[in-house]
């Protein structure tokens, strides 16, 4: 498979065309930002240990039969995926709270809530991705009722194979934030990263991040949480 033209820089990857209209490649930046691009840094070898976790986490779900947009991994910092229909939203899911939900309803970090939290996002940065809920997205057609519940099972699903996988490293998985996207068929797919740039990852024995909160709130050896991940994966998943 060839690496054609370059469709889309995001902020942490680039999206290139392939020879096959099926396929397109995903390559991994080493680029950090947040909020909204405020805070921008270089984090050494973080392609690659993005690319990394993102590939042997959603291999691990191919694996067990949640359907997602990865074929395999191409090189250090490149994956190949499937082209799918994106759907505009984005889904947060929360074993613990942390981050903008502490912040937003005033409860402190590290609460574990009796129920998985599910939250809906709208995809526009220029509005900020706001959070909204089931009838807007519903009215502003981006998905109809019956996608949605789809969604909130596949997150679900995808929540419990990753819950059970990060425990056996010893990592408590805090929330994560995944996107969606359709193929031809109209079959839903995971069209996402997992890696800790999107998820919160706390170590069991310490209670430390092992993710991008490091770089957000200048706790450093940033580099060094990426490493420990794919490690601990690595061992977890003998790849
Ligand atoms: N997240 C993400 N992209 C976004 C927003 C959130 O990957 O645009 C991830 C984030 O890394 C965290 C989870 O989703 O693991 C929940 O993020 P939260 O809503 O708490 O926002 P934040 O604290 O990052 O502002």
């Amino acid at each position: 498979m060839k690496q054609l033209e370059l469709l889309h820089e995001g902020k942490s990857k680039l999206i290139y065309a392939t020879d096959s209209a099926e396929r397109i490649v995903v390559r991994f930046k080493d680029d950090a930002t947040a909020f909204y691009n405020i805070k921008r840094a270089k984090i050494q070898n973080k392609a690659r240990m993005n690319c990394e976790i993102s590939s042997m986490v959603l291999g691990y779900l191919n694996e067990n039969g949640v359907k997602t947009h990865f074929v395999e991994r191409l090189d250090d910092e490149a994956q190949l995926c499937k082209v799918v229909k994106h759907i505009p939203v984005e889904v947060i899911v929360r074993n613990v709270i942390a981050g903008s939900m502490a912040k937003r309803l005033g409860i402190e970090e590290g609460i574990v809530p009796e129920n998985t939290i599910f939250d809906l996002c709208l995809m526009d940065e220029r509005l900020g991705d706001p959070l909204i809920n089931d009838h807007h997205a519903v009215a502003l057609g981006v998905v109809t009722y019956e996608e949605l519940a789809e969604i909130y099972a596949a997150s679900a699903r995808i929540n419990s194979l990753l819950v059970e996988l990060y425990a056996k490293v010893g990592v408590k998985l805090v929330d994560f934030k995944i996107e969606f996207g359709r193929s031809d068929d109209g079959a839903l797919f995971l069209a996402d990263e997992l890696t800790p740039d999107t998820c919160r990852l706390w170590d069991v024995e310490s209670g430390e991040p092992l993710d991008k909160d490091r770089f957000r709130r200048d706790m450093g050896r940033v580099r060094e949480a990426y490493e420990e991940v794919a490690k601990r994966l690595h061992n977890a998943l003998n790849k």
